[in-house]
């Protein structure tokens, strides 16, 4: 327990302390924050009583001094936050704001927005589903973790409606219409929020990734399945995937997950050098999902598991010398660990709807549907440290 009266097990405990931007209605200033319990520090006010060595990295509407400050300002500000909670002396002196009265905002900056495809479980389902009586995993599926470039301007925060996007699709008797997705789906993943940046032409090895990644966060990579079926021959996804991404308003530490990390799974093939992990330091993450369509839990994915380690992927997406940002994200793609992490996968590409305990059925996405995914890891002692959650509904496709 801390003096706020923080349970070890509330998801957002001493353990956690994910990072944040938030505005109140008295206060319409986006600023940083740092969740403890059912309150919010305000951490440029706090830090002007308590700590003025970080002013700077705390100033602004967003997380992006900190996330530019680099991993000794990182562990220094965690250290000093976990000060004033274990000890009453700050009680009358933390500017505290209730959760409930905080609005969050988009955390961060964007800079690059890069999506992999690192579940084995995901990609042999999709492989089954789109190919079948083919071999599900590509012949590079193993080698290298899959990605493409996404698209940071329409990454959002939690909370955002989600727009049907509209494009062209092909029937089944092969004529081209252009009109909403009718296979409107989501993606549940992890993203990587990357702090610290690289030089051009020098690639970040798998034992650089504490430097230059700092925290985790949820992702919806909302995916319009029939835009991208008829788009995405020969050069990958575009506008099915484009139209919305949305992240959680809670970025959580590395820190917070020490104890979640667990080994990656038995590797099928050797790797190359700078993607071989036997010897580097457990690179997986036990980290839990749920999934809720309209209150009902319908998917509890789970990050274990996953055939490529945040670690790999960082060291892919620069062995070519590419450089990183301040505000970089990269994404897991869909988590489906025993349990899958979209509703392709969930309906069978809409052969088997759901049904929900309302009567309902959904293959994909109804206008009016709202999409919670929430996610929790070990923590220390039998805890749980909680990455909050990523909100978004569905409204409809404006008329064109
Ligand atoms: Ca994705």
């Amino acid at each position: 327990m801390t003096w706020l009266d923080i349970p070890t097990d509330h998801p957002f405990g001493p353990g956690a302390l994910p990072y944040g931007v938030f505005s109140t209605a008295a206060d319409p200033h986006p600023r940083t924050g740092v969740a403890a319990g059912t309150w919010v520090i305000d951490l440029p006010a706090a830090v002007r009583r308590l700590a003025p060595q970080f002013a700077g990295a705390v100033a602004g509407p967003s997380l992006d001094a900190l996330l530019a400050a680099g991993p000794d300002v990182w562990a220094a500000l965690r250290a000093e936050i976990g000060t004033w909670l274990a000890d009453e002396v700050y009680r009358e002196l933390l500017p505290l704001v209730p959760a409930t009265e905080a609005v969050m905002r988009m955390p961060f900056t964007v800079a690059d927005y890069v999506d992999f495809y690192a579940s084995e479980d995901h990609a042999t389902t999709l492989g089954r589903i789109l190919r079948p009586g083919q071999e599900p995993l590509t012949p590079n599926w193993k080698h290298l973790p899959i990605g493409y470039h996404g698209r940071a301007g329409t990454v959002i925060c939690s909370g955002t409606d989600i727009t049907r996007p509209s494009g062209q699709q092909r029937r089944p008797d092969g004529s081209v219409i252009f009109g909403p997705s009718q296979r409107l789906d989501i993606e549940a993943e992890l993203g990587f929020v990357v702090g610290t940046p690289s030089t051009l032409g020098q690639p970040v090895p798998l034992t650089d990734f504490d430097r230059h990644v700092f925290g985790v966060c949820l992702v919806n990579d909302w995916s319009a399945r029939d835009i991208q079926a008829f788009e995405y021959v020969p050069l990958g996804p575009f506008l099915g995937k484009s139209f919305a991404t949305s992240v959680s308003p809670w970025v959580l530490p590395l820190a917070a997950l020490e104890h979640a990390r667990i080994p990656a799974p038995e590797r099928a093939v050797p790797l190359q050098p700078y993607l071989d992990d036997e010897k580097a330091a457990p690179g997986g993450l036990d980290v839990r999902l749920e999934i809720r369509l309209n209150g009902h839990v319908i998917s509890e994915p789970r990050f274990a598991g996953m055939y490529w380690t945040p670690a790999q992927m960082l060291a892919h997406l620069t062995v070519n010398g590419a450089s990183l940002r301040t505000g970089d994200l990269f994404a897991s793609g869909t988590i489906s660990g025993g349990s899958p992490g979209s509703l392709i996968e969930l309906s069978w590409n809409g052969q088997n709807p759901l049904r929900l305990p309302d009567g309902s059925t959904r293959a994909f996405l109804h206008d009016g549907d709202e999409v919670v995914i929430s996610a929790y890891a070990p923590g220390a002692a039998g805890t749980r440290i909680g990455l909050g959650e990523v909100r978004g509904r569905v409204v409809p496709a404006p008329s064109l």
